[in-house]
């Protein structure tokens, strides 16, 4: 199952950092400084012993929910929070610089370190999908009680569920239950 949502390349860190939260489970997985610190260098983002205070925290989860919403609205779900001022944010404190080679090649890159030099490579991932074209796919399931991070492999973009088996299914029942009940006052009275 893994393999079916993991997204290609580096936009698979993104999606992981999404997915730190298990929305079904209430599992929180940066429930520390240190556990941020720990899950940044274990991803290689940041540097091993590399301190995060709480309020480096505070901003990871914010910049986390917001890109949650925004994959939320890549499937149809309007962006609740407003998401692109919290990534502008983070842009700033990571300190974004656009660098040139002598070949004629340019990328983006934190000039700040620590915590928010980590944060900014995933902006930096962000930006380079949303180039070619991979941003799109990255989603957040469409049920309410998961939205889990999973990459749409389908051919013409239309994956809504992480699973299609479990949120799918479940979709579909609750769908059918609704359905059901409001067929049934119309029914007693025929
Ligand atoms: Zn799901």
């Amino acid at each position: 199952m893994r393999k079916k949502t993991a997204a290609p390349g580096r936009l698979e860190l993104v999606r992981e950092f999404v997915n730190t939260y298990d929305v079904e489970d209430d599992v929180e997985g940066l429930a520390s400084a240190t556990a941020l610190g720990a899950w940044l260098h274990e991803h290689g983002l940041a540097s091993a012993g590399v301190r995060a205070s709480r309020a480096d925290l505070t901003r990871a989860i914010e910049l986390r929910e917001a890109l949650r919403s925004i994959l939320l609205a890549h499937n149809g779900t309007p962006a609740a929070a407003p998401a692109a001022a919290v990534l502008d944010a983070s842009a700033i404190r990571a300190r974004l610089q656009l660098r040139f080679d002598e070949q004629g090649h340019s990328w983006l890159e934190p000039a700040a370190g620590g915590i928010h030099g980590a944060l900014g490579q995933l902006l930096v991932i962000v930006h380079t999908a949303i180039a070619d074209g991979t941003w799109e796919r990255l989603k957040a399931c469409r049920e309410h009680a998961c939205e889990f991070a999973f990459y749409d492999h389908t051919k013409n973009r239309s994956g809504t569920w992480c699973n299609m088996e479990v949120c799918g299914n479940r979709a579909k029942a609750r769908a059918y239950r609704q359905r059901r009940d409001l067929t049934k006052p119309a029914e007693a009275k025929a």
